[in-house]
């Protein structure tokens, strides 16, 4: 262990949990040496030392299940590798589902795994008794087996990790905190610590349950709280073997895991406790809390259920300790918006040591390579607002985020805790008229609406939810009449001054030289070509131009967007999200609609589709966009915030003759499928081109210099390899959500990025990407047989190039 501290380095590390030593372990086998890992006590001395150590490899997503994976991957190498011991042991892991509901859910999530090589099955109950001796099957209603999960000692693997991290050039010290870290033009320069100080390019913050406090030190903010965590190590059980697999009973809260000749065992309660919130003590070290058998009981109680042996065994421990959780339950990585070079691997809602490898990873590659080498979106600290880290927010929030790991991933699943945070004017109003709302960065949205006499409250499945007729008669009103939705939550920025238009034209892909009052759709790309963003630029004056982007990626945009604009240019970026609600009002009625209320001329001659203007519009003067985003005639009135209830009640009024529905968000989405439009995060990312995703019609490339176009111009010489496909499933039953794998000629080929129903054409849609190096002409696609993997069956897919409805985008110009 070196004990100077040195005055500079490139990379510093604050943390020495399991995240912080696998980011320096990364950063070094990638070849950079000059790595700084600074520990306020000693190495694992935070939340690592606790841990079960479980390293599973399946999650409720393709994104994480791939970063899992890579850590089971790592950790059976790593004492080979290191030649420090890791204690990891391949044992196999066992699911159990107590319900039919949790069955759809593995055997969803099973296809989904299969696609990046997780080996999963499910076994009969004899099977499992034999590989799990002490457990109890009577009430069960199936087990899948993993075998290449395992479990690891999260002190020795972070210690190998931080070998190999010494062994690769990077110096750790122990007993140094950090207590600032300074700036230079808006970029990390300098980590001040209680021992001197040392200038740097790069600060990581792995700072555990402290990361929000770190955070801080740069105004970044880091939304994550800790939480009472705990499991149980008991005497011995009969049967229990040393190599057991782990055992997973989510239904019951639990896991289990072979300790020597007895079984730990913890779980995820529904309710849990937070801590720390007034602080963490600077003492804390090894820390563990007292015991609390009241929050406990319900593990109990399931675990005898699961394994009744339990009821007669000694407990040897009872480990409480704190642990990091997230207001989403993932845990953030990334460079912090607004501030350069300060990137953030933390909240890792303890799945940490599973985790650690792939972040850690990701991180380092992140840094080296100036962008995320995988989308990695679904983890991405630019999906949180710096609001998030309100404590109140957080506090209420947490006591559920822990549960989540553990509870049903059912399908449009919403938070019941730290509610109505961010709510549109018209808020009452829609619940008035039966909205049930779901949340999207804190934004409280109608999903949709209940008829009268009918509860507006979820009742999940995996199959057709309750919602799912009312949602359908909300896509028809659009498709065959009209019907209006309130999306004030997508956010608006506004780009203004002298040099608003150079600065745009290098930042978008798409023409935004257009005259005043035109509206572009448009990419903004990053130097690969890969979409960073996807959104509307409308040209308001000559220096002055409206942004709209979607609310979920409000802070990622605007931060794109920010580091974009050169440092002298006269070009100012300014949020106006909070200014405007936004209504849309679609369907072939909607001019007679809106007619009713303004004096403007609506027609297609006054006012073309893809053009904009201020209008008179009831009591108040919203800028009207005429764009859709469901495929229909129907404009998007942004309203002053303060004018906003008075329109919704006149569009009401007027409305109510014409047949105008209320529509949700579920609508909006089968709608937009359905029409074949692209959702950023999910059918489009920074991994995909827009000539991938058979977006080049929004591309200029000859409109002049923009980021991306060098790396477009070498696509189209080379063509593409891989592109964006939607398949309808011949079956009107099935339902498509997300991560599905397709079958090619019966091969495994891609997955669906996003599905939806599309009530139309009756029967589910979802898109996805084909990737073939030698041909993804048309003639290739259309020759094949399509299979979509439901639930582990093959329902027969048709491919379509096009979307099948209107493909000649003739209602949105009606
Ligand atoms: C009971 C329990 C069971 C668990 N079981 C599992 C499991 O089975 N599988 C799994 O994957 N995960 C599990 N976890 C979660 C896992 O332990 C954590 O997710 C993981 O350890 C977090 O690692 P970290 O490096 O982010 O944080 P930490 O280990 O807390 O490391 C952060 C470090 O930063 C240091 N630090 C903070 N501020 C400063 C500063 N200003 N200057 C210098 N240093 C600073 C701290 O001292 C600390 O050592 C469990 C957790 C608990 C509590």
């Amino acid at each position: 262990m070196p004990n100077q501290l040195p005055t500079q380095a490139r990379v510093v590390i604050i943390g020495g949990g399991i995240v912080g030593c696998s980011v320096a372990y990364h950063l070094t086998k990638n070849g950079w040496q000059d790595v700084v890992l600074l520990e306020r006590k000693v190495l694992t001395s935070g939340t690592t030392w606790a841990a079960a150590g479980l390293v599973g490899q399946l999650w409720a997503s393709s994104g994480l299940t791939k970063l899992a994976k890579y850590g089971t991957d790592l950790y059976s190498n790593l004492e080979q590798e290191t030649g420090q011991a890791t204690g990891f042991i391949r044992s196999g892991s066992l699911r159990v589902a107590r319900t039919q509901a949790r069955k759809s859910e593995y055997d969803r999530a099973a296809g989904m795994a299969r696609a990046f090589g997780v080996e999963i099955e499910e076994i009969t109950f004899r099977e499992a008794r034999e590989l799990w001796p002490p457990m109890v099957t009577d009430d069960l209603v199936a087990v899948y087996y993993q075998p290449n999960d395992g479990h690891t000692s999260p002190v020795d693997t972070a210690k190998a990790m931080a070998f190999g991290a010494r062994k690769g050039g990077a110096s750790i010290f122990e007993g140094v905190k950090v207590t600032g870290i300074g700036l230079r033009n808006g970029s990390v320069s300098v980590v001040n610590t209680d021992q001197g100080k040392i200038t740097c390019e790069y600060v990581v913050n792995c700072g555990g349950m402290w990361a929000r406090e770190v955070g801080k030190m740069v105004g970044v903010s880091v939304p994550l709280l800790a939480a009472e965590h705990m499991h149980i190590s008991t005497t011995a059980i009969e049967g229990v073997d040393h190599n057991m697999p782990v055992l997973r009973d989510m239904d019951g809260y639990i896991y289990f895991k072979a300790e020597g000749d007895g079984l730990l065992m913890g779980g995820f309660e529904p309710t849990a406790k937070p801590w720390g919130v007034g602080g963490i003590p600077d003492t804390f070290e090894f820390t563990e809390l007292a015991e609390d058998w009241d929050q406990f009981e319900i593990f109990m109680v399931n675990g005898i259920q699961r394994c009744p042996a339990l009821k007669d065994v000694g407990i040897r421990h009872f480990t409480i300790v704190p642990e990091s959780f997230t207001p989403d339950n993932k845990y953030m990585l990334g460079e912090a918006p607004g501030v350069k070079n300060f990137f953030v691997a933390a909240g890792m809602n303890s799945v940490g040591i599973a985790s650690a490898a792939g972040a850690g990873k990701a991180i380092s590659e992140w840094i080296i390579e100036g962008h995320p080498t995988e989308d990695l979106w679904e983890v991405d600290i630019r999906r949180f607002h710096a609001w998030q880290s309100n404590s109140h927010y957080l506090q209420d929030r947490i006591t559920e985020t822990v549960g989540l790991l553990y509870a049903d991933h059912w399908p449009f699943k919403q938070p019941k805790t730290a509610r109505l945070a961010r709510c549109s004017p018209i808020h009452d109003l829609l619940k008035t008229h039966g909205a049930c709302f779901g949340v999207v960065a804190g934004w409280e949205r109608a999903n949709w609406f209940a008829p009268q006499g009918v509860e507006p409250n979820y009742e999940y499945s995996w199959g057709r939810q309750n919602w799912f007729d009312y949602s359908a008669t909300e896509h028809m009103a659009v498709r065959q009449e009209v019907g209006v939705y309130d999306l004030t939550s997508m956010a608006n920025f506004r780009c203004q001054g002298r040099d608003a238009k150079v600065v745009l034209q290098r930042i978008c892909a798409n023409d935004i030289d257009v005259p005043v009052g035109k509206v572009v759709y448009t990419q903004l790309l990053n130097v690969r070509g890969g979409i960073e963003a996807d959104l509307t630029v409308t040209r308001l004056a000559e220096d002055t131009f409206f942004i709209v982007t979607a609310g979920a990626t409000e802070i990622r945009d605007f931060d794109w967007l920010s580091r974009q604009i050169p440092e002298n240019s006269n070009a100012v970026l300014t949020n106006v999200s909070s200014a405007y609600a936004m209504f849309a009002v679609m369907g072939p009625k909607s001019r007679e609609l809106l007619s009713t209320l303004t004096e403007a001329d609506l027609s297609n001659e006054a006012f073309p589709f893809a053009t904009a203007q201020e209008i008179d519009f009831a009591y108040a003067r919203p800028l009207a966009l005429r764009m859709s985003y469901v495929g229909e005639l129907g404009w998007e009135l942004y309203i002053p915030t303060e004018f906003a209830t008075g329109v919704f009640d006149a569009l009401l009024n007027e409305g109510e003759k014409l047949g105008l529905k209320l529509v949700g968000l579920h609508a909006l989405d089968s709608l937009r499928l359905e029409k074949g439009y692209r959702h950023w995060g999910s059918d489009i990312t920074p991994d995909d081109t827009p000539f991938e995703a058979s977006l080049g019609f929004a591309v200029k490339l000859d409109k002049g210099d923009f980021i991306g176009r060098e790396a477009l111009k070498r696509q189209q010489e080379q063509g593409i390899s891989r592109r964006l496909v939607m398949f309808s499933l011949d079956d009107p039953e099935p339902l498509l959500y997300h991560d599905e794998p397709i079958y090619r000629d019966g091969h495994l080929l891609s997955s669906v990025t996003h599905g939806a129903y599309a009530h139309l054409l009756g029967c589910a849609m979802g898109m996805g990407y084909l990737e073939n190096p030698d041909d993804v002409s048309d003639e290739w696609v259309a020759k094949g047989r399509y299979e979509i993997d439901v639930e582990g069956r093959l329902i027969p897919a048709t491919a379509h190039l096009k979307a099948p409805y209107d493909p000649l985008n003739r209602r949105v110009r009606m």
